[in-house]
This record gives structure tokens, C-alpha cells and sequence, in this order.
């Protein structure tokens, strides 16, 4: 399988392996700030915090933290509304964290949004892992004091899950049948403009 690309940015932030669990769930974050601060403030030992991945405006993805071991991204529980979160696990153990560049009040941009789908897709596929709503969730789901994590606009999940599946957004696939219905009708006038010239 041909992987994406992405910038290594290893973080002292992590534990090595994963205790015997393996990852489940992809949990979506905001960084609420920009890639390039997110690189210095996951390099920084004292921050104590991390994440696998880390996406940027321009779709540029960086890794801090291997798969295989446990970045430090949720470690906390708080009223999860997600009904896979095990009870007395740290969720670090048994998920993959991916920040996005920017506040929970951005509208993302397309090449974010891509560049996030595709790492979904093939995280999935690499540890098994049904992409759907169940399994790939916002932070908010696993820490409700973090509400806005990764955004006020909570469909942006449900975006990236379509998208990783290869399916169309709505938006684009009204815009395609309006497409297909313009080029029926171009045909049809071609039609009886032959017909004329006959
Ligand atoms: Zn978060």
C-alpha cells in the first residue's frame, strides 16, 4: 500500500508500545493555534502532551509519535458520550490522536480536510479499524470539558468519516448532478442541430 506523505517531528512526549492494547478509535483535535507552534509545543518536554499526527491548513501532515506507541493526546475522561471508551484504560493506550491546525471556530479547508481523510482511511486499514462515527471521534466525545474540540461545528466528524469511505460530500455531489444535467442538455441541442444539418 503506498502511504502518505508526512514530516517526521519525533516528540519526547509519549510511552513506548502500547500495554497490550492496540489502537481502536481515531480521535479528531483542534490545535487551536497554528502547525508550526504545535511542532515547538510537542517538542517541548515540560508541555507533556502530543499527538500522532498533526495537519496543517495546507494539508502538510507532520508525525510526532509512532502508531505503535501511545501518544499523550486524551488521557483524560470526563462524561464520554463515545460508547467505546473502556473504563479504568487510559484512551491513550487504545487510540490514535490527529490535531488540525487552527480555532474551533475555523471553517477547515479543503486540503485539510482531504489530507485528514486520506490518514483516516489508511490508519483504518492499517489496525483494522471500521471507519465510521463510532470509531472515529472528536475529543469532546471522550473529555466533555473540552466541548469545542475539535470544532463548534460537530458535522466536520461526519465530513471526514464520508470522505475517508470515498464518498462524496453532499455539496459536491449536488454540484456534480448539476453538472451532469448541463452536459445532458449540451448534448441534446448538439442533437438537433445535427438533425438540422442533415
Ligand atoms: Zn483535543
Amino acid at each position: 500500500m503506498n502511504t502518505i506523505q508526512k514530516i517526521w517531528k519525533g516528540s519526547p512526549n509519549f510511552w513506548t508500545g502500547r500495554k497490550g492494547y492496540k489502537p481502536e478509535l481515531v480521535v479528531i483535535h483542534i490545535m487551536d493555534g497554528t502547525l508550526f507552534g504545535t511542532d515547538a509545543w510537542f517538542a517541548n518536554p515540560a508541555s507533556q502532551v502530543s499527538a500522532h499526527y498533526g495537519i496543517g491548513k495546507s494539508g502538510e501532515i507532520h508525525q510526532y509519535v509512532k502508531e505503535e506507541d501511545a501518544a499523550w493526546h486524551a488521557g483524560r475522561v470526563d462524561a464520554p458520550s463515545s460508547k467505546l471508551i473502556k473504563t479504568n484504560v487510559n484512551p491513550n493506550l487504545y487510540t490514535i490522536g490527529i490535531e488540525h491546525e487552527g480555532k474551533p471556530e475555523d471553517k477547515w479547508t479543503d486540503a485539510m480536510k482531504q489530507a485528514s481523510a486520506l490518514l483516516i482511511r489508511e490508519i483504518c486499514q492499517r489496525w483494522q479499524i471500521p471507519i465510521d462515527r463510532n470509531h472515529i471521534i472528536g475529543h469532546y466525545e471522550i473529555y466533555s470539558k473540552k466541548p469545542n474540540c475539535p470544532s463548534h461545528d460537530k458535522k466536520i466528524i461526519n465530513e471526514l468519516v464520508a470522505l475517508a469511505n470515498g464518498q462524496t460530500s453532499n455539496q459536491q455531489s449536488t454540484i456534480s448532478s448539476v453538472v451532469e444535467e448541463g452536459i445532458k442538455k449540451i448534448e441534446e441541442g448538439l442533437a438537433i442541430i445535427k438533425q438540422t444539418l442533415k
